[in-house]
């Protein structure tokens, strides 16, 4: 007898989208979250799910989404903890946003293997997740860090030489697209990439 096929991810995308919604608040949407198995190939080879991080107390001056969990996140289940989580903490700082004040998010909850790009049916997919994390957190300002993140808000032919510097009102929320800190270290401390991404960090932190 023929192996059962997987789940088609339309439909398991579907299914992201209703039990997301049906979370009250943000530990039911975590706890549902991690247990997720819409991609098989992420769900096979991930380690955690990486639901992100929220203050302790109260709601997030800002919210700051990247694209995927690295290895170190994978491993930790964290988001934004390894090296490019380093430089964002200190750039956030030089702005004067405390990253604990701050919600940081993922636009894919799992990593992929060998850090490639999220393919779209997997952004679709976790994107019922991520929906219901911005309604429960209510922030009114998003900070979207490369361009898979910027594209998932403003459309798949952003340009993001084109967008960043300035917020676009998206649902009733102001985004800000800039450039992900893996773009700024790879660019190196003196490269553009790190200029523009502390110089949009720092004009979203006055815009607060
Ligand atoms: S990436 Fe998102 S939708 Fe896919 S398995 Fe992980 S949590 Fe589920």
């Amino acid at each position: 007898m023929a192996p059962p096929r997987p789940p088609r991810l339309d439909a398991a995308a579907d299914e992201v989208a209703r039990t997301a919604a049906a979370a009250p608040d943000w530990d039911s949407l975590a706890a549902a979250a991690s247990g997720c198995l819409a991609c098989p190939e992420l769900a096979a080879t991930r380690q955690h799910v990486v639901v992100g991080d929220v203050p302790v107390h109260g709601r997030p001056r800002l919210v700051v989404i990247g694209e995927a969990p690295g290895a170190t996140e994978d491993q930790t289940g964290r988001p934004f903890v390894g090296k490019s989580g380093q430089l964002l903490d200190q750039l956030l700082g030089e702005a004067g946003v405390d990253r604990a004040d701050v919600a940081v998010l993922n636009i894919v909850k799992c990593r992929p293997p060998g850090n490639r790009t999220p393919r779209i049916p997997e952004v679709t997919a976790c994107s019922g997740w991520l929906r219901r994390q911005l309604e429960l957190l209510g922030a009114p300002v998003v900070v979207a860090l490369g361009l898979s993140s910027a594209k998932w808000f403003l459309g798949p032919k952003t340009v993001l030489g084109q967008v960043r510097g300035r917020p676009h009102e998206v649902d009733g929320r102001s985004v800000w697209a800039t450039y992900h800190p893996s773009a700024a270290i790879r660019f190196g401390p003196r490269g553009a990439p790190r200029a523009a991404l502390a110089e949009d960090l720092a004009a979203v932190a006055a815009s607060l």
